[in-house]
């Protein structure tokens, strides 16, 4: 077992003020692999006083320069996937059909599409005798999730750096591997010291005192509704500017007309792959009444494709949870459901043995106030919900505290004036392919701001006008 005693700030792997270390389980063997050092707030500190000292040169480098550097990036990535892919699904759990296929390359897609997209960027305009100049706003504090643990880091630190902010990170608890391999491969690319540092340790200790910290300007967050609204209480003492990618309970509506089995299998696809732990999951499935029977035949042949099991596995689909209390919270929503009156149609119970494994689990019978139908669960569980008429479908859809994502299939200009109506960031069209250069985020709680492409390099940049 590994045991990682440094945190990363200020150019270099450092000694830490702290003694304590957390462990690091594999969800599949519940086997303890690693121990992280956690972050007192003293070293929080300086790491942030790191990125503030490093902010002003690296702010003044010219766009093309900082671009150099996240091409290097870029490079060792590739460089490195299979390393990058083995820790993600040692720490998370996912399948190596899923890392190998998603994880990894969607990160290495989207990170190539915010530097090309950058590289027609014009940090400069003029209004009348207005010069009007766009630059980083300083040290960007970055609290990221498991579930991408690659990616998440990826979408925050690269356009971060390239509008010309430092960053000081604190990834997840139960993935600091990725992180750790992420900072490692900073360290190859030798940016300037203090352009990115890196701290481990708690979200309640250490992540609360960095984002809270007085010398953090950015807060980029995502992770939980819950924890993203308190956020506000940490932003408004110093104005901090606030990125919030939160939670999702999105939809996809099937239209009669439209091709039934595409729209079955890819709702099912976003509560399968990552066991689920999507925040952009379609875990609600809207279907005409009349078409519920054929649908339910289709979840039941296409469930029974479906392996679950070591992740390591070729042939498997599904990977355990990624911990023993997200097994729990998902084991307690599907017995909330059935209390609630759902049917199961499959699945529903715990996987017995080493593990922290669930069936994958579909019901039917729900009501859209049912509480797994409002709440995000994040684990394998599909609801599926019938409506009558298309504006009744749209009302339920919408009907959500969350707007991240969603999706319709049907008749193309039928289906494409549902997706207007829908009050998301996303809808995804007929399976249409999302281009990693178009913005992601949420509407209403499910976050403020967006992230890749151009949109996502605006959240990081500073306004100036100066008149001339
Ligand atoms: P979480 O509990 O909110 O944790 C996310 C991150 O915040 C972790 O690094 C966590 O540290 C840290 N944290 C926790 N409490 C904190 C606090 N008081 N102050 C500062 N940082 C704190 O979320 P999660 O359960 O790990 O992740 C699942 C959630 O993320 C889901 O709701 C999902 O929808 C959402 N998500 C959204 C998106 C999106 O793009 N919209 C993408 C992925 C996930 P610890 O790990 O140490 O607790
Ligand atoms: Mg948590």
């Amino acid at each position: 077992m590994k045991k990682y005693e440094h945190l990363f700030y200020d150019g270099k792997w450092q000694i830490a003020d702290s003694q304590v270390f957390s462990d690091v389980v594999n969800p599949a063997t519940e086997e303890v692999i690693a121990q992280v050092i956690q972050a007192t707030h003293q070293d929080v500190d300086q790491a942030v006083q790191a990125a503030k000292q490093a902010f002003p040169t690296w702010n003044q480098t010219s766009p093309k320069e900082r671009a150099v550097y996240l091409e290097k990036v870029l490079e060792i990535i590739k460089r490195r996937q299979s390393d990058i892919e083995t820790t993600i699904i040692q720490e998370l759990g996912a399948s190596k059909q899923f890392t190998q296929n998603a994880q990894v390359p969607i990160a290495i897609r989207e990170m190539t599409a915010t530097l090309s997209e950058f590289a027609t960027f014009s940090f400069e305009e003029t209004i009348d005798n207005a010069l009007i100049i766009k630059e980083g706003f300083g040290v960007v504090a970055c609290v990221t999730p498991w579930n991408y643990p690659f990616n998440q880091i990826q979408r925050k630190i690269t356009p971060s750096l390239l509008a010309g902010n430092t960053v000081v990170i604190k990834p997840a608890s139960n993935t600091p591997l990725t992180a750790i391999l992420y900072a490692e491969i900073m360290e190859e690319v030798g940016l300037p010291k203090g352009v990115f540092n890196l701290v481990t340790g708690s979200g309640g200790d250490a992540g609360d005192y960095l984002v809270s910290h007085p010398d953090v300007d950015v807060i980029s967050f995502t992770g939980s509704t819950e924890v993203g609204k308190n956020l506000y209480h940490h932003a408004a003492t110093t104005v901090k500017k606030l990125v919030l990618e939160l939670g999702g309970k999105s939809a996809m509506i099937y239209l009669k007309g439209g091709d039934l089995s595409y729209a079955v299998e890819a709702a099912a696809n976003t509560v399968l792959d990552n066991q689920g732990q999507t925040c952009s999951a379609l875990s609600r499935l809207f279907v005409p009444h009349d078409a519920l029977e054929q649908t339910k035949e289709m979840l039941k042949k296409y469930y029974a494709t479906i392996q679950v099991g070591d992740p390591f596995e070729e042939t498997t689909r599904v990977g355990p949870m990624v911990s023993d209390s997200q097994r729990q919270t998902v084991l307690a929503y599907i017995q909330k459901g059935k209390e609630e009156g759902a049917e199961v149609l499959i699945g529903g119970h715990a996987i017995e043995g080493t593990g922290y494994f669930v069936e994958p689990t579909v019901f039917v019978q729900v009501k859209n106030e049912m509480t797994i139908a409002q709440e995000e669960i994040f684990g394998p569980v599909l609801t599926v919900l019938t409506y009558e008429t298309i504006e009744e479908a749209i009302a339920m859809a919408n009907d959500s505290i969350y707007g991240l994502s969603g999706a319709v299939v049907g008749p193309k200009e039928e289906a494409e004036k549902v997706a207007r109506q829908l009050r998301t960031g996303n809808v995804i069209v007929n399976g249409g392919n999302r281009t990693a250069k178009a913005p992601f985020g949420g509407y209403k709680q499910s976050g403020l701001g967006r992230e890749n492409g151009l949109y996502g390099l605006e959240d990081y940049l500073e306004i100036k006008a100066i008149f001339l």
